[in-house]
């Protein structure tokens, strides 16, 4: 049985949800305590609850103590079966990060899947679906499966009600040496809103043209239905030849569209003034498949306590060590042998 502390490193759920998919995918046991233990409000929130259902469903596992609020669980997991899965959150906790759970296991099972996850898909402190869809998901495919991503509905915080299917293809990975991103391709801004009044996006969009010194064509105002609202998020994607970034900034009470704009538009001119591969979420989120391929490399600006997490955790169940390298260049190369 591996004991994990849940307030340890990062100390949110990030923990959890790559504990439950590596346990399912190494067979061993689990127990965790102080669960969330970093956080406000710590042990587990619903949108954690449905990630250990889940878990559980694709699983054939068992969990004892889980239950909203609680900081320990002991998850003990049966075989994975690959299948045609509905998980929603009920809330508008993110339906990405039940993905985050699920996919490693799913994409080296026996058998296809499609998933149908129900929740929030454009949530602050989450992958929302365009960073899955044209980021992390690319990467994943390059790797052997294919996963196929759609969006069925927007579901921003606090109302949720969002949807995506994703078709999932096993394939056992092969491992990847992602130094170089290549050439800059397409830049693009996406404002988009639902049930706000219009004069937000538009001016995200005039200040994000301000500091971004790209084409003109590649400032977007996209307006969802008024329902699907209210939400607001600007999105800013750079796709190089090798990996695109996705830089989300969203709306919320008290910061003003031009702070958001500006903050979000000098994330992405960091990373593509850097050299480096991997952004700060993508890379965090390669730790689990790249220790899952047994070997790999990336390059990343400077690790995240989240990177550095997700690598003890794998480290746990996997017993792969990873190797941090600073760079003369600042970035940092993170390999795992
Ligand atoms: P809590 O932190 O409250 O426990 P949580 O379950 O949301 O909540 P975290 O441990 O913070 O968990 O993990 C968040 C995950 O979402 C990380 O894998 C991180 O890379 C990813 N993430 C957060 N924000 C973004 C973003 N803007 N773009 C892409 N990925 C993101």
């Amino acid at each position: 049985m591996i004991v994990i502390d849940g307030s340890q490193g990062e100390g949110g759920g990030q923990i959890l949800r790559n504990a439950l998919g590596l346990s399912l995918i190494t067979g061993q046991s689990f127990r965790i305590h102080n669960i969330r233990g970093q956080r406000e409000r710590p042990g587990l929130m619903r949108q954690h609850l449905t990630a250990i259902e889940a878990a559980m469903a694709i699983g054939g596992a068992t969990c004892d103590g889980a239950g909203v609020g609680a900081a320990e669980i002991t998850f003990r997991p049966g075989s994975v079966k690959g299948g045609d899965y509905r998980f929603a959150v009920g809330t508008a906790g993110s339906a990405g990060l039940v993905l985050q759970t699920l996919l490693p296991a799913l994409m080296i099972a026996d058998a296809p899947s499609r998933l149908v996850l129900e929740g929030g898909t454009h949530n602050p402190y989450a992958p929302p679906f365009e960073f899955l869809e044209r980021s992390l998901l690319p990467l994943i495919n390059r790797m052997g499966p294919r996963v196929e991503a759609r969006l069925i509905r927007h579901g921003f915080y606090p109302r949720g009600g969002g949807s995506m299917e994703v078709d999932i293809t096993p394939s056992p990975l092969r491992r990847l040496d992602c130094h170089d991103r290549g050439a800059l391709g397409a830049t693009r801004a996406t404002a988009l809103v639902a049930g706000l009044p219009g004069d937000i996006v538009r001016r995200e969009i005039m200040t994000a043209r301000e500091v971004l010194d790209w084409p003109h064509d590649c400032f977007h105002i996209e307006r969802l239905a008024e329902e699907r609202g209210p939400g607001n998020v600007l999105l800013l994607e750079a796709a190089f030849e090798q990996v695109t970034e996705v830089v989300s900034g969203f709306g919320r009470f008290g910061v003003s569209a031009e702070s958001l704009a500006k903050t979000a538009a000098s994330r992405i001119l960091g990373y593509m003034a850097s050299t480096a591969f991997a952004g700060p979420y993508l890379a965090d989120q390669l730790i689990v498949p790249f220790s899952l391929a047994g070997g790999g490399s990336f390059t990343t600006v400077k690790p995240s306590n989240h990177t550095k997490s997700a690598i003890a955790i794998a480290e746990m169940f996997l017993g792969r060590q990873w190797q941090i390298e600073a760079q003369s260049d600042g970035t940092h190369l993170l390999s795992v042998k």
